[in-house]
C-alpha cells in the first residue's frame, strides 16, 4: 500500500470539517456547539414534554458532532505542526492502516488501550 498522502488527508479532513459545521448549523448550533437561536420545536405549549425530549436529543447530537469536530481540528493542527501520525502519548509512529481507518487518531493502539482501562 502506498504511504499516506498528507495533502489528500488534509483535504479529506477539511471536507469533513465543513460537513460537520454544516450539520451543526442545521441543528441551530455554531462552531462551539452553542445554540445560535431559538429553534422551532413545534407547539411547546401543547406538548412541552415532547419538545424538551427533542431538545435533549438534539443537544446530544450536537455534543457528538462537537467531539468529532474537535478530533478533526486536532488532526488538522497536527498536520500543520508536522506531528500527524505520531502517537501523542509515546511519540511512536502510529501504524498507517490505523490512520487510514481513522484519520483523526492521535494515539497508537497500545496507548489507546492503556488509556481506556
Ligand atoms: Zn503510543
Amino acid at each position: 500500500m502506498p504511504p499516506i498522502d498528507i495533502d489528500e488527508t488534509l483535504a479529506t479532513l477539511t471536507e469533513e470539517r465543513s460537513a460537520l459545521l454544516h450539520q451543526l448549523a442545521e441543528l441551530g448550533a455554531d462552531e462551539s456547539g452553542e445554540l445560535t437561536g431559538d429553534m422551532d420545536y413545534g407547539d411547546a405549549f401543547a406538548d412541552a414534554g415532547a419538545a424538551t425530549a427533542e431538545r435533549t436529543e438534539t443537544m446530544g447530537i450536537i455534543e457528538n458532532l462537537k467531539i468529532h469536530l474537535d478530533g478533526v481540528d486536532r488532526a488538522i493542527a497536527r498536520i500543520a505542526d508536522g506531528t500527524y501520525g505520531i502517537c501523542t502519548v509515546c511519540g511512536k509512529k502510529i501504524p498507517e492502516d490505523r490512520m487510514r481507518y481513522r484519520p483523526t487518531s492521535s494515539q497508537c493502539i497500545d496507548c489507546k488501550k492503556t488509556a481506556s482501562i
